[in-house]
């Protein structure tokens, strides 16, 4: 298991700065929610500490690692985003078996562990279903669930709900959580959606325009919030 530090991590894109000296320890374990209007840099700082985007400036350590030179698939990180594809002539079982047999690892560890995934997620029923044959959410739950296989130290989440109706988005944050507990894995959720922040997370950071407003338990943000942004964006009494 690994905590991620994010130490005065800074990115440009040509002369425009979108990051601008952010610090956050995100503990071993813990689920951290990233939120902050459109634009304001969750995704970038996400792809960051996944390894899609380099930094211009600070570091990023996961574990004892600093991990700025190294690649994505050297990270044991796994990321779900909104658009996840999955193979559409796979079948659902073979998806999510897809990475692991890449890996190489034994046939009967593959079993173990697609299975229990599928038990987590409520898709033990679809096995043998193609995506073209699934709903949207258990679309999703698929995507999370290669992910899940892998057994990464590390679970980014890039707004992975935001294609789905209300109630599905209910259904998989509580997955999201049963995960969470069930295998101790650090996780940082992105999302805009300050409800889904406040019922999943542990801490939440706060952006804005690139800086860090504010990074606090979900009863601080809404009860002390650090300035009127945080208020009025968390939707705190005034
Ligand atoms: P969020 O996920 O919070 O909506 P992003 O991280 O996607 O915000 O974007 C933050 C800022 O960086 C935005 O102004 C966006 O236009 C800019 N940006 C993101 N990716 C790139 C890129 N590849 N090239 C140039 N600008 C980018
Ligand atoms: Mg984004």
């Amino acid at each position: 298991m690994a905590g991620i530090a994010i130490r005065h991590v800074e990115k440009s894109f040509g002369r425009a700065q979108v990051i601008h000296g952010i610090d956050l320890e995100v503990r071993d374990g813990e689920l951290v929610v990233l939120v902050g209007p459109s634009g304001c840099g969750k995704s970038t700082l996400l792809r960051m500490i996944a390894g899609l985007e380099g930094v211009t400036g600070g570091e990023i350590a996961i574990g004892d690692t600093v991990v700025n030179d190294l690649p994505p698939r050297a990270r044991d990180i796994a990321m779900v985003f909104q658009d996840y594809a999955l193979y559409p002539h796979k079948s659902v079982y073979d998806n999510m078996a897809f990475g692991l047999r890449m890996r190489g690892s034994p046939k009967a560890e593959i079993d173990t562990r697609v299975n229990e995934a599928a038990e987590i997620l409520q898709i033990g029923h679809l096995l043998d279903r193609r995506p073209g044959q699934l709903s949207g959410g258990q679309r999703q739950r698929v995507a999370m669930g290669r992910a899940i296989v892998r057994r990464p130290k590390v679970f980014l989440f890039d707004e992975p709900l935001s294609n789905l109706d209300a109630q599905l988005r209910g259904e998989v944050r509580v997955e999201i959580k049963k995960l969470h507990q069930r295998f101790g894995t650090t996780i940082v959720y992105v999302t805009h959606d300050q409800v889904e922040a406040m019922t999943l997370a542990d801490r939440i950071a706060v952006l804005r325009g690139g800086r860090l407003e504010q990074f606090a338990t979900p009863y601080d943000i809404y009860n002390r919030p650090a300035s009127r942004f945080v208020a009025s964006f968390m939707g705190s009494p005034p």
